[in-house]
């Protein structure tokens, strides 16, 4: 305990240090937080933000480039009027829903259209997960009501998923780290940033997971920050646990800014020793090898 609080001690202002160096808003444009952004900013219902957030995140795999066309491709198409289209049965039903990846495009439809139904019904997302969520444990039970209440109103419009329509709702019960899941809520409950929106007051910071992917399990290891082998939610749940040694309110504070240390190109996880020397995390980066260039 002792040496992990030392160890805090020296990690906190470099990880500050990072997300001045890399502020999160200046790389929004590369990030699907974009576009429930723009919902944001235009001062839209709180429901479309939410549906927008959710669509884009469920969307975000992999290439960056790829679903962020595919994204905008979509919302220009409804003339960025998501809420109209996504509840309104027959808009939905008659709207030409790009396919991407996993999934097509009727898939995908489906799935925007069991969001749109759920948010007719209860006016929000929010109302739905908060139906699940545990104030003092975790942000998981909110998210399996959630989940289960979309794949509910899927199932309604066109009998069992499929795979392409279950691809979209990763089920956070299931052991694996959900990344989408997390980025979802991080984007609607981390306090207003410029990035994050903090449109779900009713959860705390304090209880978010860190969105987990290749990138970040990487360099959480390289920090020290888990000794676990998988990327899975008990990875997820320790990262951020040590995270929170360093911000108790907001853990997941410097996610954006590590995440695009590794799109941005900066860090190849000691692959190029160049990027580590000029690293400001190479004091406390265990693949940081210093003399090598
Ligand atoms: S020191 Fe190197 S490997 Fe570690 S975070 Fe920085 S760039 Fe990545």
């Amino acid at each position: 305990m002792a040496r992990l609080a030392a160890k805090s001690v020296k990690l906190r202002p470099l990880l500050e240090r990072v997300l001045t160096d890399f502020p999160p808003v200046a790389r929004t444009g590369a990030d699907p937080i974009q576009f429930p952004r723009w919902f944001f900013n235009k001062k839209r219902p709180a429901a479309e933000i939410e549906a927008v957030a959710l669509f884009s995140a469920m969307l975000a795999y992999g290439s960056a480039a790829q679903f962020i066309k595919k994204i905008q491709q979509t919302l220009d198409a409804c003339n960025w009027q998501f809420l109209d289209l996504i509840c309104d049965p027959v808009q939905t039903a008659r709207f030409a829903w790009p396919a991407y990846r996993l999934s097509t495009g009727n898939e995908i439809g489906i799935f925007a259209s069991a969001v749109g139904n759920l948010i007719r019904q209860n006016k929000s997302l929010k109302t739905v997960f908060l139906k699940g969520f545990q104030p003092d444990s975790s942000i998981k039970d909110g998210l399996v009501a959630l989940r289960q209440s979309i794949c509910r109103e899927a199932e309604k419009i066109s009998g069992p998923l499929s795979r392409g329509t279950r691809h979209l709702l990763p089920d956070p019960s299931a052991g694996g780290c959900v990344k989408r899941w997390q980025m979802f809520l991080r984007w609607l409950v981390r306090p207003e940033d410029g990035v994050d929106m903090n449109i779900w007051p009713e959860v705390s910071p304090s209880l978010l997971l860190i969105p987990l992917d290749r990138h970040i399990s990487r360099i959480a290891r390289n920090l020290g920050l888990t000794s676990r082998a998988s990327d899975d939610w008990k990875t997820a749940e320790e990262i951020s646990a040590r995270l929170a040694e360093l911000c108790p309110e907001d853990p997941i504070k410097y996610d954006f800014s590590l995440c695009h240390l590794g799109i941005a190109g900066e860090c190849t996880h000691g692959k190029d020793q160049s990027l580590c020397q000029r690293c400001l995390l190479a004091s406390v980066c265990q693949a940081a090898k210093p003399g090598k260039n």
